[in-house]
């Protein structure tokens, strides 16, 4: 597709469980190769995301934050592709530093998630999913005034995510990301 035209989808994501569950979906479109995007702020739910993907996966090891390893790679516990799970957070020098962690595997031959990658992996593929998770902001209304009304208050409801995916790159192109929202 086009920058203009992506495969895109939007998502409402109500607790960290359906997060997983998202993950999981997720998993199932995933191959060896695919690069995995996530961005959102410090407790938007990546981590909890990338947990519920190493289950569809079906890999060994929980997935828990890699901040202070970088990267951590998660074997197939049957014949699917190894998940290495990337903070990119610390990671200053961008590809080459990460082609040097010595992983162990190959990352064509993996699928690679990596949060906090923005500006700094993208040419490790030609194609990725770009994964955006934000906390949802709403406006509440003061008591008895109309909404919208002056004295509104911003609001954010707890636990609530939205999630957009967008694929980039021609593997992206006829993939249907609307059985994610399924
Ligand atoms: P990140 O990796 O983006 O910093 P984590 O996945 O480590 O975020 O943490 C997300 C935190 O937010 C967890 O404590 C989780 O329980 C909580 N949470 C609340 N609602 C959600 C939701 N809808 N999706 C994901 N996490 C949620
Ligand atoms: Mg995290």
């Amino acid at each position: 597709p086009t920058p203009a035209d992506p495969a895109f989808v939007e998502i409402t994501v109500n607790s960290p469980e359906q997060m997983q569950e998202l993950g999981r979906r997720l998993a199932k479109l995933l191959r060896a190769g695919d690069l995995v995007m996530l961005s959102g702020e410090l407790g938007a739910g990546k981590t909890t995301l990338t947990r519920g993907l190493g289950e569809g996966l079906g890999v060994r090891g929980a997935v828990t934050s890699p901040t202070f390893v970088i990267a951590r790679v998660h074997p197939s516990l049957g014949d699917g592709p190894p998940l290495v799970h990337v903070d990119a957070y610390r990671l200053s020098g961008g590809l080459e530093e990460m082609e040097d962690l010595d992983l162990d595997v190959s990352l064509p031959d993996s699928v690679v998630v990596v949060e906090w990658g923005e500006g700094k992996v993208e040419e490790l593929s030609d194609a990725r999913l770009q994964v955006v998770i934000h906390r949802t902001v709403g406006t509440a209304p003061s008591p008895g005034a109309a909404p919208g009304a002056p004295g509104a208050h911003e609001v954010g409801a707890d636990g609530v995510r939205q999630v957009t995916v967008t694929g980039i790159g021609d593997r992206w192109a006829a993939v249907d990301l609307g059985v994610l929202t399924a």
